[in-house]
């Protein structure tokens, strides 16, 4: 049984050294925020695939009729005047604005595990819905996400690596905070706190979820990663009362293995209900739940660029884009 079982609420989550994964918890070197040119243009360019698709939302509708998509976050943070920012860093006013927009047109925002309900009964879920979900567990989710989303009534799934609750540093695989943490805030890149998780989920709106405990690069070892989700699963038990847990695969990207199908199988065996990426694609009733994929939302994103995402042409452009991407190598940061 994990050290961490021992633990009280409000102290550090991080344990001895030696139950770090070998694989260790620094950023992999194939998804390093890059600043550099090609990579500034490769985001350039899906923004503008984006606004060029938002007519054709509007003319042609839905791709699909029986689709959903999830919505997956990382921090929600104020700028540092002269601190430059990855992208899926989102202003709260950007942020209440997306969401109201997809409100206001229409669409509705359901629980992952409302999701995942219907999706088990082989019940519809109607087109018009989307999730709403955080990856790493930033205390600016709990600041700044949260009171707008209460407001606007929007439920959502906080995926926590549950090393890191209560730490003063910043996620040793986020190198974004790492280089700026002497000039920002600490809200923009502290984790949460257990006190912070705990509010959070108070009045059932908010969930928490496991993005493991390490979010250690787990490619090629199926064995670690069930290790690892049963030490994180212990702890979101133990501290929150949290049962049948969802996941989210740190990283998350199917191109560079994250999430292959030996590690897919390996959070079925730990027992969470689902396993979910980073492919920006919608969820169909064919796919499995450890096959959904979501949508990375971008400080560009605006509601109407959402609602290209969510119906589902921006997607029919994927293959298209990451031929592309292979030609000009570049990475929005880590996730
Ligand atoms: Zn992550």
């Amino acid at each position: 049984m994990h050290l961490l079982m021992g633990t009280k609420p409000g102290r550090p989550a991080m344990i001895a050294a030696e139950t770090i994964p070998e694989s260790g918890t620094a950023v992999p070197a194939d998804v390093r925020t890059d600043d550099r040119l090609c990579g500034r243009l490769w985001g350039l360019g899906q923004q503008c695939l984006l606004r060029a698709l938002v007519p054709v939302a509007t003319a042609l509708g839905n791709r699909h009729q029986a689709a959903f998509g999830i919505l997956v976050y990382h921090r929600v943070t104020q700028p540092t005047a002269g601190i430059p920012v990855p992208t899926n860093n989102v202003t709260p006013h950007t942020f209440r604005r997306q969401l109201a927009g997809l409100l206001r047109r229409g669409y509705q925002a359901w629980p992952l595990r409302k999701a995942l309900e219907y999706h088990r009964q082989g019940r519809p879920i109607p087109r018009e819905t989307f999730v709403v979900t955080f990856d790493d567990g930033y205390a600016s989710v709990y600041q700044h996400a949260v009171p707008i989303l209460r407001e606007l009534q929007i439920p959502a799934t906080v995926f926590v690596a549950t090393a890191y609750l209560d730490a003063e540093w910043p996620f040793p695989f986020d190198d974004w905070s790492a280089n700026v943490r002497p000039e920002v805030h600490p809200l923009s890149w502290r984790p949460l706190s257990t006190r912070e998780c705990a509010e959070m989920i108070a009045d059932g709106l908010i969930d928490l979820g496991t993005h493991t405990h390490w979010h250690a690069d787990f490619r090629g070892r199926p064995a670690l990663l069930y290790r690892d989700l049963l030490t994180s699963l212990a702890v979101l038990r133990a501290r929150f009362g949290v049962k049948d847990a969802t996941f989210a695969f740190p990283f998350g990207n199917k191109e560079r293995g994250f999430c292959a199908p030996e590690l897919s199988a390996a959070a079925q065996g730990s027992g969470v209900l689902c396993s979910l990426t980073t492919e920006q694609e919608l969820v169909t009733p064919q796919q499995p739940p450890f096959d959904w994929g979501r949508f990375t939302v971008t400080s560009c994103d605006t509601a109407a660029t959402l609602v290209a995402r969510l119906s589902g042409w921006y997607t029919l452009f994927r293959d298209l884009w990451r031929r592309l991407r292979r030609a000009s190598p570049s990475r929005q940061g880590a996730t």
